[in-house]
């Protein structure tokens, strides 16, 4: 196992990934691309600390369980999306530790509620395939406001200095109301309109990034909060290095959901300039089943 080789002057970056359908955690495709490269080209983290917009709840809570199971929060997909497993371990210490750097903010330990949501996986079975680095769940506290995750995401920096990724996975436009399944590669004009408005803010002051609430498209790009919201811990990260985010791929699929995925301090290997590059070592996710026997490539 390599050692994390990140500290005060060379911390993890951090990055926030656009997730999807939850499809993506079969499919490869460039936005499944993107998220390879950049878990191939940062330094082997010590654990991997996930804001995922499917844990959405009434209290800020991170798990703490040595043995996260996977979670299939969806209805309505294929069965062989419902045997994706991602067996890699928790870490109650570094949960202990989250609880410790969030204050004044109180931080639940959660035991055994919840595990690794499909947020979480669907993205992990491509950025670390061999699901050998623990994962934590950080719970999205569904009645603060934007400022508190902002300065939350803010408090979780000095993580980054220890070896930890903070991974956010939501979405910047997300209305699977307007979902329009029959064109994959598309997004409506008002989703361009507002996720223009989110690249320029976060790669130009993302300290700024609640003022995206005042866009008159946000009504539509963020009917509810969930997917928006994992943004916010990122442009927190971002604020307090003081650095700008970069954009790792940019897109939108179905209509209503951008693809974009953003990254605080990412190697040069994982930028959007060289997806060509990445994309050419792209390869089908290899996906621990229930059973064991298939990978995904024999499906
Ligand atoms: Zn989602």
């Amino acid at each position: 196992m390599m050692t994390p080789t990140t500290d005060a002057s060379h911390p993890m970056p951090a990055a926030f990934f656009g997730h999807g359908s939850p499809m993506n955690a079969l499919e490869s495709n460039r936005f499944t691309a993107a998220w390879r490269a950049f878990g191939a080209s940062i330094p082997r983290p010590r654990a991997i600390l996930v804001v995922s917009a499917h844990w959405y709840i009434d209290a800020t809570a991170v798990t703490s369980m040595a043995r996260p199971r996977a979670i299939h929060d969806f209805f309505g997909f294929p069965r062989r999306l419902f045997e994706v497993q991602y067996p890699a371990p928790g870490d109650p210490e570094l949960a202990a530790e989250v609880a410790e750097i969030a204050k004044p903010a109180h931080v639940r330990l959660d035991p055994e509620s919840w595990g690794i949501d499909h947020g979480a996986w669907s993205v992990l079975v491509h950025a670390f395939p061999g699901a050998d680095v623990p994962v934590v769940q950080l719970a999205i506290h569904a009645l603060k406001p934007f400022d508190y995750h902002l300065e939350l995401g803010a408090r979780l920096a000095p993580l980054r200095d220890r070896g930890v990724l903070v991974l956010a996975s939501g979405n910047v436009v997300h209305n699977l109301h307007a979902l329009d399944w029959s064109r994959s590669d598309f997004g409506f004009d008002w989703a361009h309109r507002f996720d223009d408005a989110a690249r320029a803010i976060m790669t130009e002051r993302p300290a700024e990034v609640g003022r995206l609430r005042d866009h008159p498209d946000y009504a539509r790009a963020a009917p509810t909060p969930d997917h928006f919201v994992p943004l916010l811990y990122v442009a927190g990260l971002a604020a307090a290095a003081g650095h700008r985010a970069s954009p790792l791929v940019d897109g939108h699929a179905f209509g209503s959901l951008s693809m974009a995925c953003y990254a605080v301090d990412a190697p040069r290997a994982a930028s959007a300039d060289d997806r060509r590059v990445a994309a050419g070592s792209s390869d089908p996710p290899e996906l621990t089943r229930r059973e064991g026997a298939r990978s995904a490539r024999e499906r």
